[in-house]
């Protein structure tokens, strides 16, 4: 009889500690996923850092080694993807270095080709380094920690610049487009473009992001942004930001809101 009430006692104190367990940790629990992309401040350039859930991409690598420093910083240890929009000096000047640095899960790009020696560079250090290779077409599509990396456009196009890989990044509710010098984006919606080309005057635009970001170097040769495109973006209520005035820009998402840092 004593001993029946003493099991009891006993049952309703696991029975009290496992509900504290249940009850905190759905207190405690939180099922949504972070998406960390930065827009570096390399200069007359693009390159574009990704992260989620320890996930890692980058892409383009901006016109010099400088890359291989601003990954260090935001403490990158590998890169699962590198993609390349386009094999212009100003994407892929820092590509060789950023292979012979970062160990590299896949490296991909449109298949374009250029008769650059900072092309050939490139090549050279993907065969040395035995990179895994992924020629990209649209529709290709991948996932990032709690992203989700889509092919809108590969090597479609009648200069180098159209030829660009462009990229969609779906981060639950948030969306963010990345054209490289693709300036025909007409028919794709974002909330957060990165602008193409550098904020050139060719910019047309579709549907308005809420968010505009620009890679372009202070002071460069090409007047980019275009005073043409700060107005179309600005006619459109979209949000911008430089890296030629604000430095490295960096967006937060939590898949339902973002938040927006800047160096400067
Ligand atoms: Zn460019």
């Amino acid at each position: 009889m004593n001993d029946e009430k003493i099991d009891l006692k006993y049952l309703l104190r696991v029975g009290i500690i496992l509900l504290a367990i249940i009850v905190g940790g759905f207190l405690f629990w939180n099922p949504s996923t972070e998406m960390t992309l930065h827009v570096l401040d390399v200069g007359q350039g693009d390159a574009i850092l990704i992260e989620s859930e320890g996930k890692w991409m980058l892409f383009d690598a901006g016109p010099r080694n400088r890359i291989v420093d601003l990954l260090y910083q935001y403490e990158v240890t590998h890169l699962d993807y590198f993609v390349t929009s386009h094999p212009d000096a100003d994407h892929i000047g820092g590509a060789a270095a950023v292979i012979r640095e970062f160990p590299i899960g896949t490296y991909a790009d449109s298949g374009a080709k250029h008769t650059t020696k900072i092309y050939e560079n490139m090549i050279t250090a993907l065969v040395e380094e035995d990179i895994a290779y992924s020629e990209l077409t649209s529709g290709n599509r991948w996932t990032l920690g709690g992203a989700t990396v889509e092919v809108l456009s590969s090597g479609e196009g009648s200069n180098n610049n159209d030829e660009s890989v462009v990229l969609r990044i779906t981060h639950d509710d948030i969306t963010f487009l990345l054209p490289g010098d693709r300036e025909k984006i007409r028919d794709w919606e974002t909330t957060i473009l990165v602008v193409p080309h550098h904020g050139s005057a060719g910019l047309r635009l579709g549907k308005p992001p809420e968010v505009a970001l620009i890679s372009a170097g202070l002071n460069n040769r090409y007047g980019h942004p275009a005073q043409a495109t700060l107005d179309l973006l600005e006619s459109f209520g979209a949000e911008i930001y430089r890296t030629d005035l604000n430095g490295t820009i960096t967006v937060v998402s939590d898949g339902k809101k973002y938040e927006i840092f800047t160096e400067k």
